[in-house]
């Protein structure tokens, strides 16, 4: 009996620490790499990542921003003077 919930308490207890960093995760703003990764369909609708993506954009106001005016031209530049 005492197993059982310990074993109980232990799944309760991960499944609270995995929401948590869900939760947290979905509030860090996007960065460009996923941003261009979410537009260009790179994302299975329904999986971890655009979920996670999705949840924040419908938070964040300044990251729907960014989204609508994503520039992958300047992307490719920005990306290109990084691996010189
Ligand atoms: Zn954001």
């Amino acid at each position: 009996m005492n197993l059982v919930f310990t074993i109980l308490a232990l799944v309760a207890f991960w499944a609270a620490i995995r929401i948590f960093f869900q939760i947290v995760r979905s509030r860090q703003c996007l960065d460009d790499r996923t941003i261009r990764d979410y537009l260009s369909g790179k994302y299975q609708q329904g999986s971890e990542d655009s979920r996670r993506v999705t949840s924040h954009l419908g938070n964040c106001q300044k990251c729907r921003d960014r989204l609508t005016n994503f520039d992958f031209e300047e992307y490719a530049k920005k990306v290109l003077e990084e691996e010189d």
